[in-house]
């Protein structure tokens, strides 16, 4: 659409990312521009989108009806609907939810339910209903197994939304209520457990899952509720010895002191805060004893409760380790750091062990179904992160990350290639950016950055700064992988959402899944049966104790057989933004939802559609806005397909195709036409 003065734009702004303002001038490429909060702005009239004038004021419930498909379109879209409290918004068949931070009255009542059930898409409004009601009904009709992918930053609301499509499911899917432990009640109660023990306060949100999940809900050829699985990946182990302020722990541990039960499983979790109140002096000059008294105690009651036969085993593993040589084997002395690592170390071991159990057991309590005919997954996965202090954990999140973009943007794909085959138009010349490239970098077997860490961890006498050479060498012609400047143990990859800058500090020892023999030992031999069963002896099957065992490449291998089960299903994907970060209603942080929509793949969605048609309309629709600049092609009584035709040509426009009932517009076709319309 030409520019002129007059014209009604959005333009780039700092603060707010994308503000509205009308033309006051324009000269030769450049634009004077008078922006609704006050301020002249001159830029080049390449960098200027139109604006929608038309666009009714409650916006649109479906971004493809925008007549603009363009980013400041986008974003102003969803705050205006955010505004009003229409917190879900269609992307296509993506559906986006931005996190309300209060209770929307009826939301999610079971009378709200009742009217999704059979409704098509976009018959009524957005919700996580309207998509888990489609991937149900995929199911039952086509007999295919479905999944629904969940994403967004930490606090954009993906665990409610899981737990509202799991309710959904249930409601779908369930059984009469007078069977009172049905499978699907089950399901819902594993959630606070696994929340108990897998979630905990952080900055970023007050209930947190420091785990991905997936969950595997089984129906039969009823498509009533008949088995699950609940997978998780990669817990926070780090969490249970280290928390900054005003961080916490895990749930369990507080609910443990509220009001402590005294089984098995919480005998397991006061030992760990017993264990972490051991504190180490040194001893001559490397060996380290129990602080004090207080030390002491919290020893012998850690001791206690994990079932030692005596308490000196105990200081003897956090204290001691074995040296093996081929004489013998000797008892050195750890010194107090080292003896806090060890300390650390078990705990750690214990509640991963610990948490993997409780996993198994609801597997066990729900029930599989070995019959079942399809199944739905559901995803709630850690999206995408980038701090300042990015570590190893940052890295396999985001390798998840570029994992599933992947998949989402051949899906993306695939879904605007069926909508032109539909039509029956001409679609053949759509590019998509694979970050194939990405992943290679990341997961490439051999070569590959988890490859030369196995490699590196296996070398005895690597550090963490050889790794870092050795990435810096290997990679130093790689476009994805970047060695910042002065850097001696830093590298960024430029990730599909960003680049990130990873600290390779403790790349070494969090790639070890390693337990300490002694610690191994100590605790196979507990008299709670119980704990003893957490760490069973080592027989030929289980890894060796005390021999690497790399925690990326069983990530890796975890990833790919997530991705197979994807890739046997039907995707359906919903993008949870977090719309600010004091987590408070009301508020629409421009800039950050707009990070977020490119995080989730959905600019780049968007991107593919302007590469096709981003807009289309029905005959009708588009005679009634257009008939306008071509009035006598509807006295002409022709097909409306041929009017449509008639206009476009009038107008001197190309390159638009004229589907079986719709007519699909080229990028910045719609607003030509609104201008000329203007101009009338
Ligand atoms: P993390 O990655 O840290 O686990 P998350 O994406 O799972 O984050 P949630 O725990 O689901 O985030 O949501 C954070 C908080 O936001 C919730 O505890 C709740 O207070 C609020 N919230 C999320 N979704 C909704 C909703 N649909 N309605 C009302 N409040 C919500
Ligand atoms: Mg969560």
């Amino acid at each position: 659409m030409e520019i002129t003065a007059g014209s009604h734009v959005w333009v780039e702004d700092q603060e707010l990312a994308w503000v509205d303002g009308v033309v006051t001038s324009v000269n030769g490429n450049e634009a004077e521009v008078e922006t609704i909060n006050g301020n002249q702005v001159t830029t080049k009239l390449s960098k200027l989108y139109p604006k929608d004038m038309e666009a009714p004021d409650t916006g649109v419930d479906d971004m493809t009806k925008l007549s603009y498909l363009h980013e400041p379109a986008v974003l102003h879209n969803l705050a205006i609907r955010y505004g009003i409290k229409e917190i879900y918004t269609y992307c296509g068949n993506i559906l986006i939810a931005i996190n309300p931070f209060q209770a929307i009255s009826h939301l999610y009542d079971t009378k709200l339910m009742d009217s999704y059930k059979g409704a098509q898409l976009g018959d009524r409004s957005p919700h996580v209903f309207a998509i888990t009601d489609v991937a149900y009904r995929a199911m039952n009709n086509e007999g295919k197994s479905n999944s629904i992918l969940v994403s967004g930053e930490s606090g954009a609301g993906k665990t409610e939304t899981t737990k509202m499509i799991m309710r959904y499911l249930a409601y779908l899917g369930g059984h009469a209520a007078a069977e009172a432990r049905t499978v699907e009640r089950k399901v819902l109660e594993s959630n606070p457990v696994l929340e108990a023990f897998g979630n905990a306060k952080t900055v970023r949100n007050n209930n947190s899952s420091r785990f991905g999940k997936f969950v595997e809900i089984q129906f039969d050829a009823r498509g009533q509720i008949s088995g699950a699985a609940i997978r998780t990946y990669l817990l926070e182990k780090s969490r249970v010895c280290q928390i900054s302020e005003p961080e916490r722990n895990y749930h369990c541990f507080y609910l443990l002191c509220a009001a402590p039960p005294k089984d098995a499983i919480f005998r397991i979790v006061a030992a760990i805060l017993h264990l972490g109140n051991i504190a180490f002096a040194l001893e001559g000059e490397d060996s380290s004893v129990l602080e004090d008294d207080k030390a002491k105690f919290h020893l012998q009651v850690a001791a206690e409760l994990l079932m030692y036969g005596y308490i000196l085993a105990l200081e003897t593993a956090l204290c001691k380790r074995n040296m093996v040589t081929p004489e013998e084997v000797i008892k050195r002395s750890l010194d107090p750091l080292g003896a806090a690592i060890s300390r650390d170390g078990l705990a750690k071991t214990i509640y991963a062990r610990l948490f993997d159990w409780l996993v198994k057991k609801i597997n066990v309590s729900i029930g599989q179904d070995p019959d079942s005919k399809c199944l739905i997954g559901v995803l709630d996965i850690y999206g995408f992160e980038s701090f300042k202090t990015s570590s190893f954990e940052q890295f396999c999140i985001n390798f998840t990350n570029e994992k599933l973009q992947q998949h989402f943007n051949q899906h993306v794909f695939k879904m605007e290639q069926s909508v032109y085959q539909e039509e029956e138009i001409d679609w053949s010349y759509i590019d998509f950016v694979d970050n194939q490239d990405v992943l290679d970098l990341i997961e490439k077997k051999p070569g590959g950055i988890i490859s030369l860490l196995d490699e590196t961890c296996m070398f005895p006498k690597s550090t963490h700064e050889t790794f870092a050479q050795k990435l810096y060498q290997t990679f130093k012609d790689h476009k994805r992988f970047v060695k910042p400047k002065l850097a001696r143990t830093e590298f960024t990859i430029v990730h599909y959402a960003g680049e990130v800058q990873y600290q390779c500090d403790q790349f070494l020892d969090k790639n070890k899944d390693y337990i300490v023999p002694e610690h191994q030992e100590l605790l196979s031999t507990s008299k709670c049966s119980f704990i003893a069963s957490l760490f069973p002896s080592l027989n030929a099957e289980t890894p060796k104790s005390g021999k690497f065992s790399s925690i990326g490449s069983r990530f890796k291998l975890q990833l790919q057989q997530l991705m197979d089960i994807l890739n046997s299903t039907e995707p359906h994907y919903i993008r949870c933004i977090k719309p600010n970060s004091d987590l408070r209603p009301e508020i629409f942080e421009n800039v950050s939802v707009l990070q977020q929509l490119r995080s989730g793949g959905v600019l780049e969605a968007i991107r593919v559609k302007c590469e096709g048609y981003p807009t289309n309309r029905i005959f009708s629709e588009f005679l009634e806005r257009f008939s306008i600049l071509a009035p006598e092609v509807l006295k002409e009584n022709v097909e409306e397909n041929v009017a449509c035709k008639s206009i476009m040509e009038k107008v001197g426009l190309s390159n638009y195709q004229i589907g079986k009932t719709k007519i699909f517009l080229r990028a910045g076709q719609m607003a030509e036409l609104d201008g000329r319309k203007a101009k009338l």
